[in-house]
């Protein structure tokens, strides 16, 4: 047989490793900043177009490099930082494989310029899926400029599968934070689509965290600062009351890399147990500085993951650390959980001025229509209570039950022990003995979390959260499907501050939250004014709901064929619908029956679990036999 094994061509060997490199554009901007950061240099501007997939380019004031240098930055294996495998273990630098730009020039087209201090004139070089197009002499500033164009140009399959622009553009703001905050001593600019979107200059941690992620951020810092022979460990963490239902602000630095570690943040998380409610989540931004030959970040081609010789104390220490920073600072508050937050003043109206509340006299209000007086209750108690928009339940929506809820939809979802067949051809499921539907007679509240109602057959146990999110996704999606959203006018203005990252979301979202009845009023930075919410939403819920929102947001919008009513109705009715432990009166129980057999789908709740089951006159006969 002939020899059939030949070596893989250079440019081949190179896509190949691109893979391994080059996920999706943010990939490219952490390579490419890096890059930067091992040059020396001091200032460092990061240009992006279209979510980086036109162009990514990265200016810096560093070292630069020679011609000769320039030419051969783009071959595989080509590094000028360490010479031996040995060095591996004393790194000071960033990068080290010298894979990164030969990986980058094989799947894309790349334009550098650069030039070091001590020449007159620069090298400027064109190279496209591996091949130089052009070097040439050039005339530019110390440092250098990398451009990277048209990512993926010659593997479609990877180019298609890059989500939208804005996702991907989120992924480099990740990315930048990362960078940004493990530097900063290095001034930096970021655009995109010809816009700053940050002008970080250079500073010490804490205005870089500030800088970030915004003026608000700096009242929840509380410095941790330990120094042993094995870490010393340096930064901040947030005060426990500011926990997120986000994760977002979580970073560990080690030696000034960013990196990802189960362990650690198991350490951080141990030393907040207790202090923080359970679902949410402490910020941090913690530098550990360790001997670089007691840590092995060889381990993944994206350099995140690092193996540290001594993970057990490292962990010990760093919970320790952490306690005894809560602890100093005062800052370990006395937990009440079950707080009413309605009853404390929002932070946005201290040092406000009374304002005179606008009355809108209604003059078409009749007291003696019955659908008016039933509309107004509701929406006027909203205010305090986010399960108040139950109002008297009408008896025609008791004979939709019947009609929303076929047999064969029963059985299709698998719920094989509702029957509803023998009632199908009668006019109700409920006693239909009872003229006056008088509901509240036939519901009751099992442990703050089941509402209990007799059938025909015998009796449904309804799982109120569950039941609630239901009624509240189908009310949102309607909402925003017919764009019919109520919104209630705020006497005061309702100020949130985000991250220019959740500023970006919520540009995304904001057209949908319209129509769902939110209001906005100016947004400013990183400052957004709310000046209406939906009727059912409380006015002290609106900062909580927007956390979760961006946490939700951040999670699934990148999700593709998942629309963003959707995703917004989920997140929105998982805040707002009542929970296990929230005690129901009667009329609130029956409202909640009533509303959610009135549901296209009530069966299962929107996130496709189960929200009631049925036990017949026969179950419970055969429990006494
Ligand atoms: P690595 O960073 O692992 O060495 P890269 O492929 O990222 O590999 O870069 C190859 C080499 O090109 C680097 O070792 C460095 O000498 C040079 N280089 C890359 N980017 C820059 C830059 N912005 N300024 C100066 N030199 C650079
Ligand atoms: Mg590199």
């Amino acid at each position: 047989m002939a020899d059939i094994i030949k070596l893989l061509p250079d440019h081949v060997a190179n896509q190949i490793a691109a893979g391994e490199v080059v996920q999706r554009p943010a990939s490219v901007v952490k390579e490419l900043l890096e890059n930067a950061i091992d040059a020396g240099a001091t200032s460092i501007k990061l240009i992006i177009k279209d979510g980086g997939k036109s162009l990514i380019q990265v200016v810096d004031n560093g070292i630069g490099m020679s011609a000769t240098d320039a030419r051969l930055s783009f071959e595989r294996h080509a590094t000028s930082k360490i010479q031996s495998a040995e060095d591996l273990f004393n790194l000071n630098t960033k990068g080290f494989r010298g894979e990164a730009l030969a990986s980058i020039a094989a799947i894309a087209r790349v334009d550098l310029q650069t030039k070091t201090a001590n020449e007159e004139i620069g090298t400027a070089i064109e190279i496209e899926g591996s091949e130089i197009k052009s070097q040439e002499v050039v005339a530019t500033p110390q440092g250098t400029s990398l451009a990277v164009k048209h990512l993926f140009f010659n593997i479609p399959a990877r180019r298609n599968f890059l989500k939208s622009d804005a996702v991907e553009l989120r992924h480099i703001t990740d990315e930048f934070h990362r960078v940004a905050l493990a530097h900063p001593s290095i001034a930096f600019n970021y655009y995109n689509n010809g816009s700053e979107l940050f002008n970080l200059p250079e500073s010490n941690f804490r205005q870089r965290i500030v800088n970030i992620f915004g003026k608000k951020s700096n009242e929840k810092l509380v410095p941790v600062n330990e120094d042993t022979q094995v870490v010393k460990v340096s930064g901040f963490i947030c005060k426990s009351e500011f926990a997120k239902k986000s994760r977002g602000e979580q970073y560990f630095f080690v030696n000034n890399r960013f990196i990802k570690s189960h362990y650690l943040h198991y350490a951080v998380l141990a030393a907040f147990e207790g202090l923080i409610k359970p679902g949410t989540h402490p910020g941090y931004f913690l530098n550990l500085e360790v001997d670089p030959s007691s840590i092995d970040i060889n381990i993944h081609p994206t350099k995140t993951e690092v193996k540290f010789d001594d993970e057990q104390t490292l962990y010990a220490i760093l919970r320790s650390t952490i306690k005894h920073s809560l602890g100093q600072f005062n800052v370990a508050p006395t937990l009440d959980f079950d707080h009413d937050s309605n009853l404390q003043t929002p932070y946005e109206y201290k040092n406000k001025n009374a304002v005179l509340p606008k009355v809108t006299v209604d003059s078409t209000f009749n007291p003696f229509a019955e659908e008016t007086k039933q509309a107004r209750s509701s929406s006027s108690s909203a205010a305090s209570n986010s399960f108040a928009s139950y109002k008297k339940p009408s008896p025609q929506s008791w004979e939709s039950l019947y009609v929303e809820t076929p047999n064969a939809e029963v059985k299709s979802t698998g719920f094989e022990g509702v029957s509803f067949e023998s009632e199908v051809s009668t006019k109700s499921i409920f006693d239909d003995t009872e003229d006056d539907l008088d509901t509240s007679a036939i519901t009751f509240q099992l442990k703050r979390k089941y509402i209990v109602t007799t059938i025909k057959s015998g009796m449904v146990v309804i799982d109120q959260g569950r039941a609630h999110q239901r009624v509240l996704y189908e009310k949102f999606l309607r909402t925003v499907t017919l764009n019919e959203g109520l919104s209630q006018q705020l006497l005061f203005p309702i100020q949130l501050s985000f991250s220019l990252a959740e500023i970006d979301i919520l540009k995304d979202i904001k057209d949908n939250l319209t129509t769902m009845g939110f209001v906005f009023g100016q947004i400013n930075e990183n400052i957004v004014e709310i000046n209406g919410i939906p009727p059912m939403v409380a006015e002290a819920e609106v900062d909580a709901i927007f956390d979760e929102l961006m946490a939700d947001c951040q999670q699934n919008v990148g999700a593709d064929g998942f629309s963003q009513a959707d995703v917004l109705s989920k997140a929105l009715c998982k805040s707002l619908a009542v929970k296990t432990g929230d005690v129901l009166d009667k009329l609130s129980q029956s409202a909640l029956v009533n509303d959610l057999f009135a549901c296209t789908e009530s069966m299962v709740s929107p996130f496709n679990k189960p929200i009631y089951v049925t036990i017949t006159e026969n179950d419970i006969d055969k429990k006494f036999i």
